[in-house]
């Protein structure tokens, strides 16, 4: 494992980080079994940083369980997130605090963000209900060591958040489709010219870049280097920055693990050359050709009470223009129980807008979920679908 340093606090940080959103779940909830063999294998194998947050399901039970029980929680950086958008007054920072060290069975969190800030006025109202007190008292007393943010709104407003405090590190969405949305390169290098560490999300964007390519951008990449994955060129896009510190990675597969360590040991920075430079831009320009609706499978906006699975549809729609109806056809099926008398399908959206203000992507949900309904449901599906139901009654 390659090590970056904190130059804020001089922790050495894993170039691998373990992002917790995305465990395992079976329909119990998280497969405490299969996330406790992956975190140990992680940890094992060098990766010392791990992000989770109170807005993901049951992760910071389970991760805290698992370091718990091994006695692993002082070998390893514990990143976890405050949830401002359940915030109502700051009488609530104490309250979501004490559930989040209870659920993660610590004292103290080693990289504490403010969930999900996206623009300057999102931190000003925490300001006005006394979250900067609140930070002082709590580093004060050791609980919380390093204080960042996390981000998805446009640049300039990152820019702003940047310099209004003085912030231990923060963390944004960026990969080679992503250089120059949201924070994007220049927020990056802005971050990092104030010798704070940037933790990277969503760098292969919920895994459209590491399975989701279409054969033509696949093929660009296999003429440049057939010997490395989808995923190896968009991890290495990454390191290859020296401003990058940790790239988180939601693994759920020991194979994901594997593989993503295998990649961290030979990724160095400043080794992409202009060959491949070349590949990463044609690769972008098929990319965006394809990928209709940036959906990076988060969840956030879920449950939907018309039970519509929204990433669910957004990503069998997505492949529909990479892959094809044909091979879409299938993912939609399954994703959305199109064949089950409840189900899932975009066609069940009745408009009623409770999930878009949730998305830190700012898709139009409902306008989309409508192309999708035209895209993936035509007439003959639906009665197809309707046919399949009555006779399997
Ligand atoms: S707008 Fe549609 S998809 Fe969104 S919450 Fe309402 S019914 Fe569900
Ligand atoms: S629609 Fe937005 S909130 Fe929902 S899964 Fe996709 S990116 Fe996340």
């Amino acid at each position: 494992m390659q090590y970056r340093t904190d130059k804020r606090s001089g922790n050495k940080l894993s170039v691998l980080g373990f992002g917790c959103m995305r465990f395992s779940r079976g329909v119990a909830g998280i497969d405490l079994k299969k996330a406790e063999q992956l975190v140990l294998n992680a940890i094992e194998r060098g990766v010392n940083y791990f992000d989770t947050a109170y807005m993901y399901p049951g992760s910071e039970a389970a991760l805290g369980t698992i370091l718990a029980k091994n006695k692993l929680r002082a070998k390893i950086y514990l990143a976890t997130k405050l949830p401002i958008a359940n915030c109502k007054s700051g009488a609530d920072f104490d309250k979501f605090f004490a559930a989040q060290l209870a659920a993660l069975q610590t004292d103290y969190v080693d990289y504490y963000l403010m969930h999900n800030i996206n623009s300057l006025a999102q931190w000003n109202e925490l300001r006005a209900w006394g979250i900067e007190k609140w930070i002082a008292t709590q580093k004060a007393s050791g609980k919380v060591r390093q204080l960042g943010f996390s981000f998805h709104g446009p640049r300039q407003e990152f820019e702003a958040v940047l310099e209004s405090y003085d912030w231990d590190f923060c963390q944004i969405q960026y990969n080679y489709a992503n250089e120059t949305n949201q924070a994007g390169v220049e927020g990056l290098r802005k971050a990092a010219a104030r010798n704070i560490p940037v933790i990277i999300m969503e760098p292969l964007l919920g895994g459209k870049l590491a399975t989701g390519l279409s054969a033509a951008a696949l093929d660009v990449f296999s003429k440049a280097d057939a010997s490395r994955s989808p995923a190896q060129w968009g991890l290495r896009w990454l390191w290859n920055q020296p401003e990058v510190t940790v790239v988180l990675s939601g693994m759920n597969e020991q194979r994901q693990l594997d593989e993503n360590l295998a990649i961290a040991d030979v990724s160095e920075a400043n080794s992409v050359t202009d060959s491949e430079r070349a590949a990463y831009d044609k690769v972008i320009e098929i990319f965006k050709s394809t990928d209709k609706v940036p959906c990076t499978g988060c969840a956030y906006c879920m449950p939907c009470p018309k039970g519509v699975n929204i990433p669910g549809c957004f990503a069998a729609y997505n492949a529909r223009f990479a892959h094809g109806f044909m091979p879409a056809l299938p993912m939609y099926i399954t994703t959305t129980a199109a064949n089950r008398k409840v189900n899932a399908l975009a066609s069940n959206c009745v408009k009623c807008g409770q999930c878009e203000s949730h998305c830190p992507q700012k898709i139009e949900i409902r306008r989309e979920l409508a192309n999708v309904v035209k895209r993936m449901e035509p007439l003959w599906f639906k009665a197809a679908m309707k046919i399949y139901r009555a006779v399997s009654k």
